[in-house]
């Protein structure tokens, strides 16, 4: 272990160490996608926990660049007479112990890279470092001493859907209408007032002041839904935030308490903090202010969401005397790759100004294709693929990145009639479906009875004869006596009111009591099991005995895997709150499992912080990317066009950016430009191909860098192969022609051209039968096992020697196989 740290030492340039190894002080490195930001904040934490203070030096003694820490060791031992002072220096060396450093990043992916990689370098006692996003820190002091605050510690965290829930049930008691007041956008409003830190009263006052009548109205319905999540004893993820800042304010001893245990503090992509989490990083490193953040003013696209640049701009007058370090050596992509990125984001105004650059050779030039419709284009991008994993990449070497979820429908199709293994980040996630959260909503009721929203989700699923009118009067009465919906229907004998239903309230009562008890006796996935037992919800699902159901039950059971990955992955004692903590706070991200091999798809603004060999940026079309809000909004517009400069930068080895000039989206057709971005990109560094619609005429100038000829050029195709396509029939598409190959792909099939006079449509399926030996140009040899005809087309089952059986659309496949 030791032997890696030193190596990984020697393969950072002269910056990176300064910025490795001086530990004391704030530090600020600002520097530009792939330079390596990440992996500093990772070796510092290895340096502080090796050697911590005392190897704090400003000037990097030459010795240290060339030789590194073995060196320092030995020489430690037998000083030469120069050396003196420095093994005085050394001799103060205090290493920091685990617990005392906090690393803090964005999403739960990074979180948990930043943890594997931690562990590689140091072990099990990475294990004890504070490594994580905002959010679970934040939940981990909450734990401790919300109860201050005058919640009780077994919270629940709301998510966005459980938060519009509570605002739309708000909107109908106030008889405020939902298109007046959309519920995502009261919500933004709340997320704002909650960023500069005013609670529901503070932001009332404050409305009332401006005399602006719509913003009373939201301002009460702030208050309101302040109220209910009080109540329910209850955190949306903005409070999360929100209450640790307010407890490390107002405590003085909670804030000692946190400001003497971290002795160092890091964060990763400073620049896409809001305000709230400005103040919670202040107030964490408030202490010894050894705090260094990382970031890159270049990347910041969560602007819309309250992140402010200003953080990482005022940093050196926060605190006097910090040091900065920039780093200017790009290590993640070709030169290609990264001039083109360079001169996309060039034409930000509003930016510090930087210019990356590497050793790399040039590679690839980058692959902008246009395709005729999202279906050409999605078929392109499956075909791409197939020749990247027949050339010896793996799937997962793959990542498609989309600007809008939506997007991601046609890519999968293609995806599925090509057999090729793909995940979606940030889709219908399994947490987000129905059956899912009843039985989470289940355990957030056993763990907290007083959650309203989860207990109004089950009371009556699966039926058990309470009907609306009783749990709409429940309600009614839990409202005027300012108590929760349990404290009512657990005493349905005070309440006239309930009379009728009283029973089987009662009935329902001792239910949620039994499994209380339970839950504190049995170990959890036991628990979990007799639950899903005793309330019914398994058996009402094998009664009904549909597909579906058969599926929504084996998503029930399905939850005990992650009981049991909880389990074993906890560092803290296992209960049923930590779960639901950690579900609460599971992102996307968190189910791309890095192990298996697929082809990875999700919007760009998930992609920050990761990178591919290949990288599809596809819908790159004026009105998709630049949205349609940012066009005539010059900073809308600088955030988009960062936004293309963090998708453009994820790319290691191949980058490729699709167009298509039709595309249908929400159900509508429209002729879309190619984006600005493109334009930006001098021709260079561009390889150009596709096929528009209107042959070599549609595509206009924008934004400069294409001659118009080029256009022309870069578009026309011959006129066989238009034809090809206005009988709408897409197989063997000629990707690309004679351009879209790409030279330096590793002796791939070549099907990226009409192969061998295949692009004459058929007018009937390929003649496969079953029984028959077929060779597909990725997946290999293989024996025809099933052919089912479905529609025009065929399901074509073929058991392949490498890749197993898969199930493939003949169309779409037909043209990869002899
Ligand atoms: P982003 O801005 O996208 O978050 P980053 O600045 O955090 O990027 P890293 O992810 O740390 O960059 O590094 C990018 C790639 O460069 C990684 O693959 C990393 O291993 C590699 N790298 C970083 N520093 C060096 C170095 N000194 N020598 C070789 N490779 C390096
Ligand atoms: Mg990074």
């Amino acid at each position: 272990r030791r032997a890696a740290i030193e190596l990984d030492f020697q393969n950072l340039n002269p910056e990176q160490r300064r910025a490795a190894l001086c530990t004391e002080g704030p530090l600020l490195l600002l520097a530009g996608a792939g330079s390596g930001k990440t992996t500093v904040l990772i070796h510092r934490i290895a340096n502080l926990m090796k050697y911590g203070r005392g190897s704090d030096s400003d000037e990097v003694p030459a010795w240290v660049q060339r030789a590194d820490l073995d060196v320092l060791e030995q020489y430690v031992r037998a000083p030469r007479p120069e050396q003196k002072q420095e093994q005085e220096r050394l001799c103060r060396l205090d290493p920091a112990v685990p617990w005392s450093i906090i690393a803090i990043t964005f999403t739960n992916k990074a979180a948990g890279e930043l943890k594997e990689r931690l562990e590689r370098l140091l072990g099990p006692q990475a294990n004890d470092i504070w490594a994580s996003t905002f959010h679970s820190a934040c939940v981990r002091i909450l734990r401790r001493d919300i109860e201050r605050l005058g919640f009780r510690s077994g919270f629940t965290i709301y998510d966005s859907a459980d938060s519009e829930r509570v605002v739309k049930d708000i909107l109908k008691e106030f008889g405020l209408d939902d298109k007046t007041f959309p519920p995502k956008s009261v919500l933004g409003y709340i997320s704002r007032a909650k960023d500069a830190m005013k609670l529901g009263a503070d932001y009332l006052r404050e409305c009332e002041k401006s005399g602006d009548f719509r913003l009373v109205k939201i301002a009460r319905i702030y208050a309101e839904y302040e109220r209910r999540l009080r109540d329910a004893n209850a955190l949306d993820f903005d409070d999360i935030i929100l209450h640790t800042v307010r407890l490390l304010k107002q405590f003085d001893d909670v804030r000692a308490y946190y400001q003497k245990k971290f002795r160092y503090v890091l964060i990763d992509e400073y620049q896409d903090t809001n305000h709230l989490q400005y103040q919670l990083a202040s107030a964490l490193a408030g202490g010894y202010e050894n705090i260094c953040v990382v970031g890159d003013d270049d990347q910041s696209i969560y602007r819309f969401r309250g992140a402010t640049i200003e953080n990482i701009l005022s940093f050196e007058h926060q605190y006097k005397g910090a040091r900065v370090i920039r780093l200017e050596q790009n290590y993640r992509s070709t030169k290609n790759i990264l001039e083109a990125s360079n001169a996309v984001i060039r034409n930000n105004q509003g930016r510090k100004g930087k210019e990356l650059w590497t050793e790399h050779g040039a590679g690839d030039k980058v692959m902008c294709y246009t395709a005729m419709n999202e279906h050409d284009e999605a078929q392109y991008v499956a075909a791409q693929i197939l020749t990247g994993f027949s050339g010896g990449r793996a799937w997962k070497d793959h990542a498609v990145l989309y600007r809008m979820n939506a997007q991601s429908n046609q890519l999968e199709q293609a995806f599925k009639r090509n057999g090729i293994p793909y995940r979606i980040i940030g889709g219908i996630r399994f947490f987000d479906r129905a059956e899912v959260k009843d039985m989470l909503a289940y355990l957030c009721v056993v763990n907290n009875p007083d959650d309203d929203l989860r207990l109004g989700r089950i009371i009556n699923n699966p039926p058990r004869g309470i009907g609306a009118t009783t749990v709409e009067r429940a309600q009614t009465i839990a409202q005027q006596e300012g108590r929760s919906l349990w404290q009512v229907v657990s005493r349905p004998g005070d309440y006239p009111e309930l009379q009728k239903a009283a029973a089987k309230l009662a009935q329902f009562a001792e239910l949620i009591g039994a499994l209380r008890r339970r839950c504190a006796e049995l170990p959890l996935p036991d628990f979990y099991e007799e639950l899903a037992a005793r309330t019914g919800y398994a058996a009402m699902l094998e009664q009904k005995n549909t597909i579906e159901d058969r599926t929504r039950l084996e998503n029930v059971h399905e939850v005990l895997s992650s009981i049991q990955n909880y389990l074993e992955n906890t560092q803290e004692e296992p209960s049923l709150a930590g779960f639901l903590d950690e579900i609460a706070l599971y992102t996307d991200l968190d189910s791309h499992d890095a192990g298996e091999d697929c082809v990875v798809m999700m919007t760009m603004h998930s992609a920050k912080g990761l990178e591919f060999p290949v990288v599809f940026v596809v819908g790159v079309e004026e009105g998709i990317f630049p949205g349609i809000r940012a066009i005539g909004e010059a900073e809308e517009m600088e955030e988009e066009r960062r936004l293309c400069y963090v998708a453009m930068t994820r790319a290691k080895e191949k980058l490729y950016m699709t167009c298509a000039s039709q595309r249908m989206l929400f159900g509508r057709t429209n002729a879309n430009r190619p984006s600005r971005f493109l334009g930006e990109i001098p021709p260079e560094y561009l390889e150009r191909s596709g096929r528009s619609l209107y042959g070599g005429h549609r595509e206009e100038e924008q934004g400069g860098g294409q001659t118009p000829e080029r256009e022309q050029r870069a578009f026309q195709r011959p006129a066989r192969v238009r034809r090809t396509y206005d009988r709408g029939y897409s197989m063997g598409s000629p990707y690309g022609g004679s351009s879209g190959g790409g030279a330096a792909e590793r002796s791939a099939p070549d099907w990226k051209s009409p192969a061998a006079g295949a692009a004459a449509p058929k007018a009937a399926l390929p003649g496969f039968r079953k029984g028959d030996t077929v060779f597909h140009r990725a997946f290999g040899k293989g024996l025809v096992t099933g052919l089912t005809p479905m529609g025009g087309d065929a399901l074509i089952e073929i058991a392949f020697d490498s890749v197993g059986t898969k199930k493939l659309m003949l169309k779409s496949a037909a043209q990869y196989m002899s």
